[in-house]
């Protein structure tokens, strides 16, 4: 799928409601079930999914801790003012920019005990899954901050925050499910 940029406005309405936390929570699964079962890295196909799915978890609502009304961003205030105030919702932490440096960051670690090279693999997974998310949906990601310029999918992006995201993402959860755990020949794409 192509990219595509776009000049929508950054305001709020039905049509162009970001990503609720629940559906990127779901979507996040959906994400590291398939980069398990594709191999994406050795360490994401050598560990367990009972290891990878906490971890990504616990990585998908990190971006939108630049909102302070967010899920997460709730529970931290004190990191969502700042991170609002310097650089607005959907800005740096929705950023290849941010990817890169949460990878370098993870790199510093080198203490497998606390954080082993699947645990580091299924947090990227978790963020990158986010962004993903995001750019399905119309409002799209400036993927290449600090230029603003937005990028979402292409034709018909994902009409977010009702039903049509909870059963995108409840279908490609389940189609993800089966193709781990099931024997449907899927690996041939
Ligand atoms: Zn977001």
């Amino acid at each position: 799928m192509a990219l595509v940029a776009t000049d929508q406005p950054l305001f709020l309405s039905n049509r162009t409601s970001p990503m609720t936390a629940q559906g990127h929570l779901l979507f996040s699964v959906t994400c590291v079930l398939l980069a398990h079962k594709a191999e994406l890295t050795p360490a994401l196909a050598d560990a367990s999914l009972w290891h990878l799915v906490p971890m990504a978890l616990a990585s998908a609502l990190l971006p939108d801790l630049d909102h302070p009304h967010s899920l997460l961003g709730r529970q931290l205030p004190w990191l969502s003012g700042p991170l609002s105030r310097l650089f607005g919702h959907r800005g740096f932490t929705h950023s290849l920019l941010a990817v890169g440096m949460g990878v370098w960051g993870l790199a510093q670690v080198e203490a497998p005990w606390l954080l082993s090279g699947a645990v580091k693999d299924a947090l990227i997974v978790g963020y990158l899954s986010h962004l993903l998310g995001d750019w399905l949906t119309p409002m799209g990601i400036p993927l290449f901050w600090p230029w603003r310029r937005r990028f979402r999918l292409p034709g018909l992006p994902l009409r977010s925050g009702g039903g049509y995201e909870r059963a995108f993402c409840l279908l490609t959860l389940a189609l993800a499910g089966y193709w781990v755990h099931g024997d449907l020949g899927f690996a041939a794409f």
